[in-house]
């Protein structure tokens, strides 16, 4: 499902994040004060807005609390970036994710009810993204801005069908092109093998297509 993303601070972590949920064909708004920034976002995002996050008219008039979700990657200003925090809270956006510059800030962020805080020095962008939006992506490698390799928790859903009934490379243009099992890789899969709960697939694909295997089988 598409959803609305709404990132307010568009540094490395910000806009990277940025580009990663638009090519995985989300919506996403793109704010930041400086319009140096708005401009190297223009491709990657579906709006664009010059402005201060702090400023709650300007919230108001973006209509914030219509996002499912709200990055909050403002930097240094670790004020304007709490500020920003609960100005969007009280627009009661449900998923509300904040950058941390450090502990002291992560704690703040919580108490005022950040629903997620990140310190991206410790984890990349993009693989942020991946995990965020979905509970089965376990990890993720960037082939280039649309394709991927990810691998996926096989659930419930999945188990006891064969790659043969599922056949994603037909019905979702993506390819598995392993099963994990323990700590057993398995580089040829039997196609009239049941995949069983736990098996974790190695995908390659489009961004797009894969989120699309995702959401359609598991
Ligand atoms: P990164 O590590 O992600 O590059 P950083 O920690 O260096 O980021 P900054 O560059 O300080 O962080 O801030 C990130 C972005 O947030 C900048 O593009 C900056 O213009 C923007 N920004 C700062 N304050 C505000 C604000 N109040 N409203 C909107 N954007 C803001």
């Amino acid at each position: 499902m598409r959803k609305q993303f709404a990132v307010i601070g568009l540094g490395r972590f910000g806009s990277s994040i940025c580009k990663e949920l638009y090519h995985m064909g989300h919506e996403v708004f793109a704010i930041d004060t400086d319009e140096t920034k708005i401009t190297a976002v223009k491709d990657f995002s579906t709006y664009t807005f010059v402005g201060n996050g702090t400023d709650e008219a300007l919230l108001e008039k973006v209509g914030i609390r219509n996002f499912n979700y709200v990055i909050v990657a403002i930097g240094d200003d670790i004020q304007a970036s709490i500020l920003t925090t609960l100005h969007v809270k009280d627009h009661n956006v449900p998923n509300v994710w904040v950058k941390a510059q450090n502990n002291y800030h992560h704690k703040v962020l919580e108490k005022i009810g950040a629903d997620r805080v990140f310190h991206p020095e410790k984890e990349m962008g993009s693989r942020i993204a991946a995990y965020l939006t979905s509970d089965t992506v376990l990890d993720y490698i960037d082939l280039s801005a649309d394709y991927s390799i990810i691998e996926m928790l096989a659930t419930k859903k999945i188990s006891g069908k064969t790659l043969i009934e599922l056949d994603p490379r037909k019905n979702y243009g993506c390819t598995i092109i392993a099963i994990k099992q323990l700590d057993k890789v398995d580089v040829t899969p039997d196609p009239a093998a049941p995949i069983q709960k736990g098996d974790i697939l190695i995908m390659i694909g489009d961004k797009r297509d894969l989120r699309r295997f995702r959401e359609g089988e598991l």
